[in-house]
């Protein structure tokens, strides 16, 4: 990906846009690298719009839902989205617009008759995201496009967690607008992509330049396209990988901390989810308190979403799921990727039950220590 990269950092620093022969020659790279995002998810590559994040994307959807229907001023999403919508949708509750945020069940799932009801006629858009980025439950997509289809409202997704995870077909699934980050492919951070379908009427939510065909303004960010271009070929590859051994090692993981551990539940459908993620709440203790005993020992977790560290307030996500404030201060968010390896969950499973007994005031008798120098286990 570096190697990728540097290039565009190096020799070839020529604007894209720009009508010389050096900037053309930037520009081929530009196009190959959306044709390869594109392709990731059977896009045509005209309606692939490079952003700087998986924020603008969904802020740019809803946004251009609005502008090119002036007569409909209602968005429809759920309250487990990332605060890219929450706060989104607040700022434009702030601005006179109506906002519904849709519950969940106590597993995550979302009551699809609930959502197709909730459609008005005032309804510009139905933002939903395709995976929680905190308990990585997944939502039936599909379902609701269709049923967004049928009464003529556009639908946008939030599918920020799903590449290299999912298969993504923006044509099975049928939305008209699908947001992605690239920092979620091991690309660089400050890259995204907004997937727009053909014929849709779209509105630039960065008004400036006519880069990115009129539909974002902006110099372009070369080398991060271009590593995006790469990250999307790999994610591609990696799909296999991470629905088969990743996910049986967090299965593994998951099982063992399940068992080994006293008062820790799952949050979140088993069966419904991405393969790399595990949302465990554990009883009596803070997050904070368990994410710094490991951080303490190499290994690298979170609470809720990075983008509310240091929040002190429980997971919105996980209260609109119905547990108590509480347990929701209780949970941790470990999530594994295809650089993971089974040494690295065993050294988790090692670690984690001494740093809990620790934390609850209880006597810990450990299994055998792991092997100095290991490299952490969760990133
Ligand atoms: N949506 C989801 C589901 C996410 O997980 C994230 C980031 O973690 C975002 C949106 C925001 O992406 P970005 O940080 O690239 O703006």
């Amino acid at each position: 990906m570096v190697e990728a990269m540097v290039p565009f950092l190096s020799d070839f620093w020529g604007n894209p846009s720009s009508a010389y022969h050096f900037g053309r020659q930037v520009a081929k790279h530009v196009e190959g690298a959306r044709a390869k995002v594109a392709e990731m998810m059977n896009a045509d590559p005209r309606e692939v719009i490079f952003t700087s994040c998986g924020t603008e994307g969904n802020n740019s959807a809803i946004n251009s839902a609005l502008m090119t229907q002036p007569g409909k001023r209602h968005v429809l999403t759920t309250a487990v989205e990332h605060s890219a919508n929450m706060k989104f949708g607040a700022a434009l509750q702030k601005r006179g617009y109506d906002v519904t945020y849709l519950p969940v069940e106590p597993d995550g799932a979302l009551d699809i008759h609930l959502l197709e009801k909730s459609i008005r006629k005032d309804t510009a858009i139905v933002s939903v995201m395709w995976a929680n980025n905190e308990t990585g439950v997944i939502f039936p997509i599909e379902e609701i496009a269709a049923i967004c289809r049928s009464k003529g409202v556009l639908c946008h997704t939030d599918a920020v967690q799903t590449p290299g995870k999912l298969k993504i077909d923006v044509t099975e699934l049928g939305v008209d607008m699908l947001s992605l980050s690239a920092h979620k492919l091991h690309a660089p951070k400050g890259i995204g992509a907004l997937y727009v379908k053909k014929r849709t009427k779209f509105q630039p939510y960065l008004i400036g330049g006519g880069q990115e065909q009129g539909r974002r303004g902006g110099t372009e960010n070369v080398a991060n396209m271009v590593a995006f271009g790469r990250a999307a070929e790999l994610a591609m590859a990696g799909l296999h990988d991470e629905n088969t051994r990743v996910k049986a090692l967090r299965d593994r993981m998951e099982k063992t901390i399940l068992a080994e551990i006293p008062d820790v539940v799952r949050n979140g459908s088993r069966l419904h989810r991405l393969p790399n993620t595990s949302n465990l709440s554990f009883g009596g203790i803070e997050a904070e308190a368990i994410l710094i005993g490991l951080d303490n020992v190499g290994i690298c977790a979170s609470s809720g979403s990075a983008c509310t560290t240091g929040s002190l307030d429980p997971s919105h996500v996980l209260l609109a799921m119905g547990l108590k404030p509480t347990r929701a201060r209780g949970s941790v968010r470990l999530s594994l990727g295809i650089y993971n390896t089974a040494e690295e969950v065993d050294y988790l499973q090692e670690e984690l039950p001494g740093i809990v007994a620790r934390l609850r005031g209880e006597e810990h008798h450990g299994r055998v220590k792991h092997a100095k120098g290991t490299r952490p286990a969760v990133a």
